[in-house]
């Protein structure tokens, strides 16, 4: 069963501030638990002393701060990636990746328990979809990373990664479990949230938001001019290979994709990351590159190929690292289309792309 106490990760600041209104109790104080959810990551309210007694004992009463804790903690071989299974108040678990690079870290975070899309290579379409997460769920997943980052620069001895340690987290990816556009208005709720400049302070063009083709939800986002980047997984360049990979795609075809794609980057001025997971033998020929190149000629588009990633339900085997960089260079000097081979990070953890899962 949900808890019934509200939580409070799922308000914005100026909600909170009306919650506190509706209470009789002063907006200052708002302002100060604001600060200590976002600025001090605290997880109780007894790490609060500077709110009063009366506001904390109405807090407990009716709110919670809804921190996951964490099932199974998992760290990649190489110290860079490190997976969290997470549980939710109604004890269905999420997972959340936490990836360090250069200098940055970035954290994968999940908006739905499984996916409803089925895509057949993934892990959690594998799983089946179980619910949407709350906005507060959604954000949890990020303090909870921001948190880890606080303490190990508190004690780098808990970081065993190379490079600089980044102590605060400033990129997050909606690319986790779950279609983040088949649950719009809460991972919208969330990326305010996130992006709250006295809050988390994630910049909107550090937020990448992906999705398997929900046209519907392309259309909202170029509409109501979302400030995050957008991230489309492609896969295949004609509507029958697609639908054969994601059977979403019959709903929303190729055709109806593309066009919504060409909206949104003319409404909103900005280009489209177009994912493309390389399998060995079915989208990774120079006849694919070529396809996906007329594809997506004159649209302002950057590729990110990813070789495939192992899954227990999928057969396929990733594209090898020259036929990567073959199928990059015929985007580059053909198209002038730019893209990137993904970094395989976590793979040995099964965190990488379309690995996350709860079950099996
Ligand atoms: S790839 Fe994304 S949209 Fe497709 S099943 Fe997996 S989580 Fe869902």
């Amino acid at each position: 069963m949900i808890d019934p106490r509200s939580n409070l990760y799922d308000l914005t600041r100026s909600e909170l501030q009306e919650r506190f209104v509706q209470w009789d109790l002063s907006p200052v104080h708002a302002g100060r638990l604001w600060n200590y959810l976002y600025l001090e990551l605290a997880d109780s309210f007894a790490a609060m002393p500077d709110l009063p007694a009366k506001v904390r004992t109405r807090l407990e009463a009716g709110t919670r701060i809804g921190t996951l804790p964490t099932a199974l903690a998992t760290e990649s071989s190489d110290g860079f990636t490190r997976k969290f299974l997470l549980t939710l108040s109604d004890a269905e678990r999420i997972e959340t990746v936490l990836m360090r690079f250069t200098g940055r870290v970035t954290a994968c975070i999940s908006s739905q328990v499984g996916c409803a899309m089925g895509c057949v290579f993934c892990a959690t379409g594998q799983m089946g979809y179980t619910r949407h997460l709350t906005p507060g769920e959604i954000v949890a997943q990020a303090v909870h990373v921001a948190r880890i980052l606080k303490l190990s620069a508190l004690n780098p001895q808990l970081s065993t990664a190379d490079g600089p340690k980044p102590d605060r987290l400033r990129n997050v990816v909606l690319m986790g479990m779950g279609e983040p556009l088949h649950n719009y208005d809460s991972v919208m709720q969330a990326v305010d949230i996130l992006r709250d400049s006295s809050g988390l302070a994630i910049a909107g063009e550090r937020i990448t938001v992906s999705t398997v083709g929900v046209v519907p939800g392309i259309l909202r986002l170029a509409a109501e001019r979302r400030p995050s980047h957008l991230a489309v997984s492609l896969h295949a360049a004609t509507q029958a290979e697609r639908a054969a990979l994601i059977p979403v795609a019959r709903k929303w075809p190729l055709d109806e994709l593309l066009a919504a794609c060409r909206s949104y980057s003319e409404q909103t001025g900005r280009k489209i990351f177009y994912e493309w997971t390389l399998i060995e033998g079915k989208n990774d020929t120079p006849e694919h590159a070529r396809a996906v190149g007329e594809l997506l000629r004159g649209l302002p588009a950057q590729v990110n190929l990813i070789p495939l990633n192992p899954t227990a339900g999928y057969a396929g085997a990733p594209t090898r690292s020259e036929a990567a960089k073959r199928f990059q260079q015929i985007l580059a000097s053909e198209f002038s289309l730019p893209s990137t081979v993904r970094q395989r990070r976590g793979i040995d953890i099964a965190a990488g792309c379309g690995q996350l899962a709860t079950v099996g």
